[in-house]
């Protein structure tokens, strides 16, 4: 089961996403963390 534990970019909290997610590609445990990381 490709199911990994990343650690967000920009909480520095692990969470846990399938390999080929958006989660996973991006490396943000959240939508929000995501906006924030890239500073949209
Ligand atoms: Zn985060």
């Amino acid at each position: 089961m490709p199911f990994q534990t990343y650690e967000c970019q920009h909480c520095d909290s692990e969470f846990k996403a399938f390999e080929d997610a958006n989660a996973a590609q991006n490396q943000f445990c959240s939508p929000r963390c995501e906006v924030d990381g890239k500073g949209l």
